[in-house]
């Protein structure tokens, strides 16, 4: 019990470092033990990169495909990436697995346009952890190189919320802007960003939040929130995509106030690079 320990630790007149209870300690021991099992898997090449289209909404072709990674695990199958990205973000793991997602990406991204498949990018998510990192300019140019992918493929997802944790970051873009890289803020709408900040930023594409996809139509609040995100991308001439489309109804919708570009179950889930179907219209 937490209770004993705490008065076990007082009672011996410790320190308050050593104050603990046993939940944390169990919960701790889980962390390190996952911790050495994700850099165990990113040794043993354990990841995958999944890929989810994104889709004109007025024609229903795949203009792109974002990669999102997942870990095979030998002992527990197919990991979700809200279960590790987390912690590999708070050990610095996913300065490594990122380099690793980014180079895998942009090899796939040059394998379908060597296929003749036309697509005008793929993107790849970075987190607030691997934007503070000083190297991720070199890392990004590094598998551009490696792959020999040209930038104008590569598009880099960067959440509102992690764009608004940092200043210097912005200049961070202007150097990925600067190799020909496209930019999208990722989950827009729930970062509170503000308008004269999002003036100053070198960015090319707005996803609409899922949250206020799945209120579409039908919630009010959902609906014009949606509506005033798809006219400030209008506006500062950003294209415009909707995330978490599941419903034909919520396509309508979007279709009906020119969004452009759509990604979702609707069309289709995050799937392996052989499974997915180009040629569906
Ligand atoms: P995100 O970048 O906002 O990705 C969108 C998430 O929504 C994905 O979950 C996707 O599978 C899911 N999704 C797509 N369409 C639908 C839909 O119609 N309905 C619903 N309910 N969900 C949908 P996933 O793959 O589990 O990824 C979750 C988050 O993990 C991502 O959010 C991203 O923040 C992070 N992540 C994933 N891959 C990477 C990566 O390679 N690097 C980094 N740094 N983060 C990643
Ligand atoms: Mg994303
Ligand atoms: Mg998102
Ligand atoms: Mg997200």
């Amino acid at each position: 019990k937490a209770d004993t320990a705490l008065y076990r630790a007082k009672e011996q007149g410790r320190n308050n470092y050593e104050f603990f209870s046993e939940e944390m300690a169990t919960a701790n021991f889980e962390l390190m033990y996952l911790n050495s099992a994700l850099r165990k898997a990113l040794e043993n090449e354990e990841f995958v990169l999944y890929y989810q289209p994104q889709v004109n909404s007025l024609t229903g072709k795949i203009v792109g495909t974002e990669a999102l990674v997942r870990w095979l695990s030998p002992d527990t199958g197919l990991v979700a990436p809200n279960r590790f990205i987390p912690l590999t973000e708070d050990t610095g793991l996913i300065v490594p697995l990122g380099a690793w997602i980014l180079k895998k990406a942009c090899l796939q991204m040059k394998t379908w346009l060597s296929e003749g498949i036309e697509l005008s990018h793929i993107a790849v998510n970075i987190s607030g952890r691997q934007l503070s990192d000083k190297n991720i300019v070199r890392t990004v140019r590094d598998a551009l190189n490696f792959s020999g992918l040209d930038a104008r493929y590569l598009e880099l997802e960067i959440t509102e919320s992690t764009i608004m944790q940092e200043d210097r970051y912005i200049s961070v873009l202007h150097e990925f802007k600067a190799l020909g890289i496209r930019l999208s803020i990722d989950d827009f709408g729930t970062g509170y960003s503000s308008l004269s900040r999002l003036k100053h930023m070198p960015i090319d594409k707005l996803k609409i939040d899922q949250s206020f996809i799945k209120g579409v139509p039908g919630n009010k609040d959902d609906e014009m929130i949606t509506q005033t995100v798809i006219g400030l991308a209008q506006n500062f001439g950003l294209e415009i995509l909707a995330e978490g489309v599941e419903t034909q109804e919520q396509l309508e919708f979007l279709k009906q106030n020119n969004c452009h570009y759509i990604q979702g179950y609707f069309f289709s889930k995050p799937l392996p690079f052989n499974e997915i179907d180009f040629s569906k219209r």
